[in-house]
């Protein structure tokens, strides 16, 4: 769409409020409205001002004058306020170079398609992914926001509740919430709800249903799209979910392992290259994929450690990849087990449907980040031919000690995620994707306000472990 075409809509609307949207560098959503009648054409030239200082992961004093500039592409009318107001995606351009804003992570995605233009190896990258979240009571949640945590008491699934008009006769056992009918599934009706959303703001739901954890957990898929499109979708996504569960009364989190002893959440992303409209993930080696496609695996593995600082990057992330949950642990990959990190779907013989689907990354990633990085691993397996050994067919979680020694795996930890990424960002830096300066600054922030957060205090386990020793 051209900027002619974003005012025409608005008049016709009979919009009151122009609502840009930009992102953090932790990944949270922000928004700055202006009256309609400061849009004009040149808005998305010349952007509008505003102080970037005190935006999470951005602050800078010295660099605290930046422009949003509203990508015309895109536009929706926000459904939960009561004025009319028109929403866009705003990159955060930098008003001395005019070029995307080092720490804005939308621009580094913008960069990472770029990138892989300017290689040759394809002209987009499809990007999928499966964002799970867990749906709890609101009021319960507010009063008490450790009550998820602490009432899910026995790793036999009883529960204690301290509501008294909670069903419990029909509550979902442990792993038990894929996918039983009501009265057992109390959320059909608010899917249903999120996904009639997601269509209205220009979103395709592909299907919805409860996932396997008993609280309350679901999965809402969309279509697949190109990468800056997907991680855009990503966050207007986590919008509609919390805002619509919030006119029920409910709070939808993104928080990758809110229950002890249950599924967490994941969010596998689906992924393919393709050029001249062609795919180029299909073909005649394991799986029916293209020998592309294995370098690509052979990349994503071999960066992993480093990518999941950005695609797991939160401490709880590493409560979610355990052994025991359908979350990936080692790093191989397989088209018949769910314990790897990389599967392969056989769903279909259609080289076009052909992808892979890397299964460490959770929501609580900053999309454009993650998938950026993602990208650039698989990309740097491509261009340097990195194959990535034999697949494992064997599940992972039933191998013997001795035999899973053979396996890398996963970093335990954010600690060690960020060490990771510390020792293997190379691949990142190629075509200014990544700059140094954001990659020190993700790392510090991390350490800092989490890493240290939870690791300086003393935890309620610790308490029950060792009062007494
Ligand atoms: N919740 C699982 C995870 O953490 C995935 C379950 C599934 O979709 N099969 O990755
Ligand atoms: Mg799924
Ligand atoms: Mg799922
Ligand atoms: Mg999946």
């Amino acid at each position: 769409m051209d900027p002619k075409s974003v005012l025409n809509f608005a008049n016709d609307e009979g919009v009151k409020f122009v609502d840009l949207r930009f992102t953090d560098l932790p990944g949270s959503w922000q928004h700055i409205s202006f009256p309609i009648s400061q849009l004009t054409e040149d808005s998305f030239t010349e952007g509008f001002g505003f102080d970037a200082s005190s935006i999470r992961g951005w602050a800078n004093i010295s660099e605290s004058d930046m422009l949003l500039v509203p990508d015309p592409s895109r536009f929706w009318i926000d459904p939960f306020f009561e004025e009319p107001t028109l929403c866009l995606f705003a990159d955060a351009i930098d008003p001395i170079t005019h070029t995307g804003y080092v720490y804005d992570p939308r621009s580094v995605a913008e960069r990472a398609e770029d990138y892989l233009r300017s290689t040759g190896v394809a002209d987009v990258a499809y990007f999928g992914p499966e964002a799970e979240f867990f749906v709890f009571d609101h009021v319960s949640f507010r009063n008490e926001p450790h009550h998820a945590f602490f009432r899910f008491e026995s790793e036999e699934g009883n529960w204690t509740s301290d509501n008294p008009d909670e069903n419990l006769g029909f509550r979902i056992r442990t792993k038990e919430g894929y996918v039983p009918v009501p009265p057992f599934d109390t959320l059909q009706d608010l899917r249903s709800e999120i996904a009639l959303n997601l269509e209205a703001v220009g979103i395709s739901p592909e299907c919805h249903h409860h996932e396997v954890a008993s609280g309350g957990q679901c999965e809402i898929d969309f279509r697949f799209a190109s990468m800056v499109t997907t991680a855009d979708n990503l966050m207007l996504f986590k919008y509609i979910v919390r805002n619509t569960a919030l006119q029920y009364g409910k709070s939808a989190t993104f928080m990758p392992k809110p229950l002890y002893g249950d599924n967490g959440s994941g969010m596998h992303c689906h992924q393919s290259l393709w050029k001249n409209g062609q795919p180029l993930f299909g073909g005649d080696q394991y799986a029916d994929l293209s020998e592309m496609a294995l370098y690509y695996i052979g990349g994503l593995l071999k960066h992993a450690p480093a990518i999941i600082a950005f695609a797991a990057p939160t401490t709880n992330s590493y409560k979610r990849l355990v052994p025991g949950y359908e979350a990936p642990v080692n790093l191989a990959y397989s088209a018949r087990n769910r314990s790897a990190a990389i599967r392969i779907p056989m769903f279909s013989k259609n080289p076009k449907a052909k992808r892979l689907e890397f299964r460490p990354p959770d929501p609580s990633c900053n999309p454009y980040l993650a998938m950026s990085a993602m990208l650039m691993a698989g990309l740097d397996g491509v261009l340097n031919k990195i194959h990535p050994g034999e697949p494992l067919e064997k599940d992972i979680y039933e191998m013997s000690d001795d035999e899973k020694l053979h396996i890398p795996h996963l970093p335990a930890s954010l600690e060690d995620a960020l060490d990771a990424l510390e020792a293997d960002h190379e691949f990142l830096l190629k075509g200014g994707v990544f700059t140094e300066a954001l990659i020190a600054r993700h790392i510090e922030y991390k350490r800092k306000r989490e890493v240290n957060a939870l690791r300086l205090r003393p935890h309620p386990i610790e308490f029950q472990l060792y009062f007494d020793v």
